[in-house]
């Protein structure tokens, strides 16, 4: 039996719309985001706008600061600064990578945690871990949201992260935690990952390597969730599964495209009404 495909497009179009009818009705000052872009990385540029275009579907105010390569930390520092006591402005991210003479994590430490919509900065990772969100990373929320949308149920099951990294696995397993699944993180020193990842019943795959997850190592009826965007040898999009077998033995499977990554550009508009509210409450 093929596996129900969860599709991360259709989910996504209904949160963006919630979203807009929100901030239609929002009285006075528009929700703002800023967004810090830093030289010409085609593919940064490419996210950049996909953010300002999400915004304007969403009536939420976009700055975009585009600043050439050349440009110094204190510089960038500085403009994180004024960003911060901007009153128009209520989240801030900084599109990584940077350039290479660049610190992201200063950066990062900078942005004030109330405008930190990326969730990247240590007092939100605090919050994540205590289970007291403020902000929810983006890509890990996204999946928590398709989850919910097809009624997966988390609660006592056990879901396997593969994958370690502080924007995806570890954020992924401390949200699953916090829904009282019981997790499981691979990585790459793990042993024997097939034996690991056929214990799970929602497998979320998130290393960046294309035909890393084949039918052998999933079990029969899992939810498999796959977070990761490589390119094949077509130069096509592609996840860590083997999308066309592994299908075959899940019970609910993320394409990609179309599964994860447009749920975690919506997961950006939905932390930037969270700060609208928590600023404007202030
Ligand atoms: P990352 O920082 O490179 O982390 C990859 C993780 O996978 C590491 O923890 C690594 O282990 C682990 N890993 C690598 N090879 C492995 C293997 N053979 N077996 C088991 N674990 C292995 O990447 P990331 O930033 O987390 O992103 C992961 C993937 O998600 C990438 O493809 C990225 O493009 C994609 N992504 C997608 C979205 C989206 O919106 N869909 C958003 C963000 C990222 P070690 O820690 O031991 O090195």
């Amino acid at each position: 039996m093929s596996a129900i495909l969860i599709d991360g497009k259709k989910v996504a179009a209904d949160c963006k719309k919630l979203i807009a009818e929100e901030v239609s009705q929002f009285s006075g000052r528009k929700p703002g985001l800023a967004v810090i872009i830093v030289g010409n990385n085609p593919a940064s540029r490419v996210y950049v706008n996909g953010k300002r275009k999400d915004c304007a579907e969403c009536g939420i105010e976009s700055y975009e600061y585009a600043l050439p390569e050349d440009t110094t930390q204190e510089e960038l520092i500085e403009l994180v600064h004024r960003l911060n006591e901007d009153e128009n402005v209520d989240g801030i991210l900084a599109q990584l990578p940077l350039p290479d003479h660049l610190d992201a994590d200063d950066v990062i430490y900078n942005i004030v945690p109330d405008k930190d919509v990326d969730a990247f900065h240590p007092i939100s990772v605090g919050r994540i871990t205590l289970g007291k969100y403020g902000f929810v990373p983006c890509t890990p929320y996204g999946v928590m949201e398709l989850l919910n949308a097809y009624n997966i149920q988390v609660y006592g099951k056990h879901c396997v992260v593969v994958g370690r990294s502080n924007i995806v696995g570890k954020p992924m397993s401390m949200l699953l935690l916090h829904s009282n699944a019981t997790v499981t993180i691979a990585h790459s020193k793990t042993t024997d990952l097939a034996a690991i990842t056929k214990q799970a019943d929602i497998l979320v795959c998130a290393a960046g390597k294309r035909g890393l997850i084949t039918a052998d190592m999933v079990k029969e009826g899992a939810v498999v969730i796959d977070v990761s965007i490589n390119r094949n040898d077509e130069g096509k999009l592609c996840g860590d599964v083997v999308f066309d077998e592994v299908r075959e033995k899940a019970s609910y499977i993320t394409p990609v495209p179309g599964g994860v990554g447009p749920m975690t550009r919506v997961m950006l508009l939905q932390n930037t009404i969270t700060a609208y509210y928590n600023h404007i409450n202030k």
